[in-house]
């Protein structure tokens, strides 16, 4: 189908990130012969882990935690002989200089979620379900908690967002362990990494898609370098669509965005219930772990802080932080998400984290002077402005509840659809979501396959 020179294979799959890797390593161990193009110099996408001399852990500047029971990682974690640990310690609320544990988190924010309707007709927006005020007077500051929440760990507009997909995937509930919080001790790239290793050099890194032509059976996928300059076409029977929603959402002719020829009329309505989320996530290196300094006890009059793990605040620029409890290192990360987030990504990042450096020094009552000379390093990562991303994660919009199973719809046996905004189980926005998705996405194309070749067979054998 490609004009000018171009290689072949079975399966292309387009985005080395956990989705597009777990899908290719299914299909090769299927037996198929499988090329992955990625457009980064580097395996992972929103999994990015940096490794620096001088901070005794990994800083993720994407992903850190593992969310729930999330066995697909638990697999891996097994499979690749890496280390898990779960997040003990306590959370923490601070009020003007007032400390106190916030040991009801979950039951205070399930006494509002689980108010939430999935079957609500006509759906709205929690924004509005927060306005019809569920829980009357006394969920006050409940209501006050979830908003944070949806706004944090959803990244999500509560304008925008669906209170039916919140109803179906919005908290862990009651279930312990699916509040389970738990980090990858190595480092969260280890998974991409052991997800990738048998693909070796099908692994195609700076390879910038920039059209795909198909018709039923048949793709044929153009990239380019980095510096611009083309790469031969590779063509194949399928093609495993592993990019991030931004990336699709995005207008054609964008850096990064991808021309289907012909264009994908039927997912357009689709990708509109949909949105990619922002997140401002900075990691501070300080000088010692203060929360845990004698002298910052006597500040707070309280010594407890020494196993704090997070801290929620009413900051409107950085309103959670947390340490790497239950690793005793001097290292705090802030987290805005949600519109706000959006709005503090278009400061340069040496403004983002004098922000950051001013938001801790306001919530740790240390004065900014003080508070700026314990921070040895800062690191962060620019997701809304990456064109690679175009945001953090996805969220359904109100009507938007079956958009990601329509998403993730193939097209003609052709093109299938995986990365975490296609999962269907209440995880879009997680890294075993995004696994799954690649897992699923690779049964589709087994699928299609055997049974087109089972078709030609009979044909051939009329
Ligand atoms: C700040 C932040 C914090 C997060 N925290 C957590 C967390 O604590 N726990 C959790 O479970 N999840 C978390 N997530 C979400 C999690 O990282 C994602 O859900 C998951 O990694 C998505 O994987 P994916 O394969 O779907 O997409 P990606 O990882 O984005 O992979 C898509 C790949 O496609 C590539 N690509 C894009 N365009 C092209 C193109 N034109 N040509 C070729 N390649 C292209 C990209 O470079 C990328 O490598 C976080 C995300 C962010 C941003």
């Amino acid at each position: 189908m490609a004009a000018g020179s171009s290689a072949k294979c079975d399966v292309v799959v387009i985005g080395a990130g956990v989705a597009g890797l777990a899908a290719a390593r299914e299909l090769q161990a299927r037996g198929l012969d499988v090329v992955v193009l990625e457009a980064r110099e580097r395996i992972g996408g929103r999994v990015f882990t940096r490794r620096d001399r001088g901070t005794p852990v990994p800083i993720e500047l994407g992903a850190e935690f593992i969310h729930g029971s999330a066995p697909e990682l638990e697999e891996i974690i097994r499979e690749a002989s890496l280390a898990s640990v779960d997040i003990g310690g306590r959370r923490w609320q601070v009020t003007g200089e007032h400390f106190r544990p916030a040991d009801d988190f979950w039951e205070r924010l399930d006494r509002v979620i689980r108010r939430l309707n999935e079957k609500r007709t006509p759906d709205r927006s929690f924004r509005q379900f927060l306005d019809s005020k569920p829980g009357g007077r006394k969920l006050a500051l409940d209501r006050r908690l979830a908003l944070q929440f949806v706004e944090s760990f959803h990244a999500a507009d509560p304008d925008r967002v669906s209170e039916r997909a919140l109803a179906d995937g919005g908290s862990p509930e009651g279930d312990v362990r699916e509040r389970r919080i738990g980090r990858v001790l190595e480092g969260y790239d280890r998974v991409a990494e052991w997800i990738s290793s048998p693909l070796g050099d099908r692994v195609r890194l700076s390879a910038v898609v920039t059209r795909v032509r198909w018709a039923p059976g048949n793709v044929s996928v153009e990239s380019r370098h980095p510096d611009g300059r083309s790469r031969p076409a590779l063509d194949a029977t399928a093609a495993v669509i592993a990019v991030p929603l931004g990336v699709l959402q995005a207008a054609a002719g964008d850096p990064g965005t991808i021309e289907f020829d012909p264009e994908l009329r039927a997912k357009r309505p689709i990708l509109a219930q949909l949105a990619m989320g922002s997140v401002v996530r900075i990691t501070l290196r300080l000088s010692e772990r203060v929360w845990a300094a004698d002298w910052f006890a006597k500040q707070t009059r309280t010594e407890a802080l020494d196993t704090l793990s997070f801290l929620h605040t009413s900051d409107e620029q950085f309103p959670i932080w947390w340490t790497a409890y239950p690793l005793r290192v001097p290292v705090m990360v802030g987290w805005h998400g949600g519109p706000g987030a959006r709005e503090l990504s278009q400061l340069a990042p040496e403004q983002i984290e004098d922000a950051a450096i001013a938001a801790l020094s306001r919530q740790l009552g240390i004065a900014p002077r003080r508070m700026r000379g314990l921070v040895e390093a800062a690191w962060l990562h620019d997701w809304e402005h990456d064109p690679l991303s175009r945001g953090a994660y996805s969220y359904q919009t109100v009507g938007g509840v079956d958009a990601p199973a329509a998403l993730a719809r193939p097209l003609r046996g052709t093109l299938f659809f995986a990365g975490e905004a296609t999962d269907v189980e209440g995880r879009t926005g997680t890294v075993h979501g995004a696994i799954a998705t690649g897992r699923r996405a690779a049964a589709e194309v087994n699928r299609s396959l055997t049974t087109r070749a089972a078709a030609a067979k009979l044909g051939g054998s009329d």
